[in-house]
């Protein structure tokens, strides 16, 4: 029988809020128990060494100078580094920087400092990274599974999705219907509320936070958190340019944009132009019935 795989957890700058995310998971328990825990912040392991694992987790951003569990945190992350067979980075901070510093491997503007060593390092995106996406990836490694990564070594499985694939607004984004105020049921959040959904890689609303509902699902605009651009400046805006969205839903052009954009506008569909709670009781002609 194989030896569990060991593992390592370190907290770098960062809120531990991925950690959190994490202990939410349902079966978070089970997974740590295919693992032998060697180190994490908030959890009761051993007293913290510099020791060879099998996959080291890295939570949080990179900054000069700053010292945890007393070593300077790019010598720390270092000395695991080159004996770690794998290498997580847990959240925006750890994989871009986030609020906080500088990535692992990729930053906001240029490569992070391990950019050298990138062949190791599974990239795990969001603030917080969605639990579900860390336990496919541990899974996979404990099973001794390839993971296929996209060029910023995100697992495909998870990031080859936008936020906006699944969301349940997706039938008033298709009509052109827009939420204008805040915490409405109806009407899509791109237009007038900054949802970044059509442009993030994320599987948020496919996979949901608790197996139960997603930003959007809520009422609030996906934030785009799992990209490089996060935190954007005002969370709550779509930055336009003569009206158009600067940001268009990746792959589509501007000019088939505005295109399906008026006819959509043009169709005016009726039921989605009302309170849903309106509709509830409509024959096939749009026609409120009279009991
Ligand atoms: S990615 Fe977000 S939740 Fe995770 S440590 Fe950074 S700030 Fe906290
Ligand atoms: S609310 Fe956001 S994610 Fe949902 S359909 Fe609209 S743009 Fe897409």
């Amino acid at each position: 029988m194989h030896s569990k795989p060991k593992l390592i957890w370190i907290d770098a700058v960062g809120c531990n809020g991925c950690s959190h995310s994490f202990f939410n998971y349902p079966e978070f328990k089970e997974i740590f128990k295919k693992i032998e825990l060697l180190y994490h912040p908030l959890i009761d392991t051993e007293e913290f060494k510099i020791q060879d694992c099998d996959i080291l987790v890295i939570e949080g951003a990179l900054k000069s100078n700053f010292t945890r569990l007393g070593y300077e945190l790019h010598n720390l992350i270092t000395s695991l580094f080159s004996s770690a067979k794998k290498v997580i980075a847990l959240g925006t901070c750890a994989v871009y920087g986030g609020m906080f510093g500088e990535g692992i491997v990729y930053n906001k503007e240029s490569h992070g400092k391990f950019y050298k060593c990138k062949e190791k390092v599974i990239n795990i995106p969001g603030c917080p990274a969605h639990p579900e996406w860390l336990a496919y990836v541990l899974n996979m490694i404990i099973e001794n599974k390839k993971i296929d990564l996209d060029s910023e070594n995100r697992p495909l499985e998870t990031f080859s999705y936008t936020s906006h694939m699944g969301c349940i607004r997706n039938e008033y984004f298709e009509w052109k219907i827009d939420a204008e105020s805040f915490g409405t049921k109806e009407g899509c959040l791109y237009y007038f509320q900054g949802c970044q959904g059509p442009f993030t890689h994320s599987s948020c609303n496919k996979i949901l936070w608790n197996e139960v509902n997603s930003k959007p699902r809520a009422g609030t605009p996906c934030f785009g958190c799992t990209e490089s651009t996060f935190p954007k400046k005002n969370l709550f805006k779509t930055e336009t340019f003569m009206g158009i969205p600067a940001n268009l839903p990746l792959g589509v052009s501007k000019r088939a944009y505005l295109t399906l954009a008026g006819v959509a506008k043009s169709l005016k569909n009726e039921r989605l132009n009302k309170p849903l709670i309106e509709y509830g009781d409509c024959d096939e002609n749009n026609t409120k019935n009279s009991k």
